[in-house]
């Protein structure tokens, strides 16, 4: 079977197929299919050496119906204009699903951070910001962190951004630091979000939460922190898959459960966690055929469940932490075998709603404490996540099918209310 590995294709798919579900007018996936506005930038960094490199950096704006756009930027070798694009479609609909006034967008930097001195980074995230300044702004678009980004480089976008205007503008950016108006919460956020949507599956399917194995492909900022807090919430996660430079993929395993915490210490330490002493090692390949794993999060890029690995899959659901981690050739894989795939848009806007809230603090200049962040963002995933659920009933579609029937729907009215299709 050939399979789509075009992550651009694949998010105008789900589009598509939502529209024609919803037999909308052909106008909207007409305007849908593309985003409104890509800029392709190129920046320019005087290395350490003395050397001058330069990256290729994109920002895509998707759709401006809900209100400003909204997404992260992504510092990442495999970054591509189709990549960026694909992303800033499925933020539109993750903002549409918890009903966020935002639409989506996103940017990227073809970049192995990881090579890059601390210098450097902050000079490309300077460039960057400079080179794109021209089309954000708080009321128009304002960026946030993503894969290979960080607070720190969402400290230095709102700097410079702030050195061109010549004030403060914290609004420009989310996910910044605490000291300069970074929100209490946002760093936890996506992960957090995570765990409250692996608790929401479980009440919905009649699933002891305290009886739940879980495993969790990647333990950067998301799969690390969905994983924390899964743990707080009584589940066990017995198994986490990783890569590192220095021996590429495996995994941690532990029947038992693994100690999350002690994994944090461990990979604070050294860099990976390559023979942490709580689990034993296993290829990601066996990772993927866990024959005793309730729920299955992949945490990591696009296309990690492909047609390859998903006929090997033995866990009893999917809850997407990542962008797109799964083809849609495995999607229906997933589909035939009855394995229900609880989809991105709902599963990890935790970020982004954190992100909006840290947004709405810094237009108002009035911080709410780590307590009202968390609880809000608790309410808005919670009633996303009845709604896509009685969706998904009522309509008798697949979950990802009735996240973006919820999202698409949201849109199409307010497209045709401002009189645009
Ligand atoms: N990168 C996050 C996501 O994929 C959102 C970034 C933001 O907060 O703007 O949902």
């Amino acid at each position: 079977m050939s399979e789509t590995l075009n992550p651009f294709l694949n998010a105008q798919r789900q589009v598509k197929k939502a529209c024609d579900k919803l037999k909308l007018d052909p106008s909207v996936y007409e305007l849908l299919k593309e985003p409104e506005k890509v800029l392709i930038v190129s920046i320019p960094v005087k290395m350490d050496d003395g050397t001058m490199k330069t990256f290729t950096g994109y920002r895509s704006q998707h759709n401006t119906a809900m209100g400003p756009t909204k997404g992260g930027v992504r510092f990442h070798q495999d970054v591509t204009l189709d990549e960026v694009k694909a992303l800033s479609i499925w933020m539109t609909f993750k903002c549409a699903v918890v009903g966020l006034p935002y639409g989506g967008s996103k940017g990227g930097v073809t970049v192995n951070a990881l090579e890059l001195s601390k210098n450097e980074l902050e000079k490309l995230s300077r460039g960057y910001i400079n080179a794109i300044s021209s089309i954000i702004d708080p009321k128009k678009d304002s960026p946030g962190p993503d894969v290979g980004t960080n607070p720190q480089v969402m400290g230095w976008f709102m700097d410079e951004y702030s050195k061109i205007k010549g004030y403060n503008i914290p609004s420009i950016a989310t996910g910044k630091p605490i000291e300069i108006g970074g929100s209490l919460g946002r760093n936890q956020a996506t992960g957090y979000g995570v765990s409250v949507m692996v608790k929401k599956v479980c009440e919905a399917l009649n699933m002891d939460i305290n009886k739940t194995r879980v495993a969790i492909q990647g333990f950067g900022n998301v799969g690390s922190f969905a994983a924390l807090n899964c743990v707080k919430l009584g589940a066990k996660v017995v198994a986490v898959g990783e890569w590192t430079k220095r021996t590429g993929t495996y995994a941690v395993y532990n029947e038992e459960g693994l100690d999350v915490e002690k994994m944090f210490e461990y990979k604070a330490q050294k860099g990976d966690l390559v023979d942490f002493p709580g689990g034993k090692m296993i290829s990601l390949e066996d990772f993927w055929k866990l024959d005793n794993i309730d729920i299955l999060i992949p945490a990591a890029m696009e296309n990690a469940l492909t047609v390859e690995n998903t006929s090997q899959i033995k866990a009893k659901i999917i809850v997407e932490a990542a962008n797109g981690p799964i083809t849609p050739e495995a999607d229906e894989i997933l589909n035939k075998k009855s394995i229900p795939v609880f989809p991105d848009i709902l599963c990890n806007s935790g970020g982004v709603t954190a992100s909006y809230f840290e947004w709405v603090q810094n237009l108002q200049n009035y911080y709410w404490t780590v307590e009202e962040v968390n609880s809000r963002l608790k309410t808005i995933m919670t009633k996303a996540f009845d709604d896509v659920f009685k969706m998904h009933k009522e309509q008798n579609v697949t979950l990802r099918e009735a996240a973006y029937l919820c999202a698409v729907k949201r849109i199409a009215d307010a497209m045709k209310i401002r009189g645009w299709v």
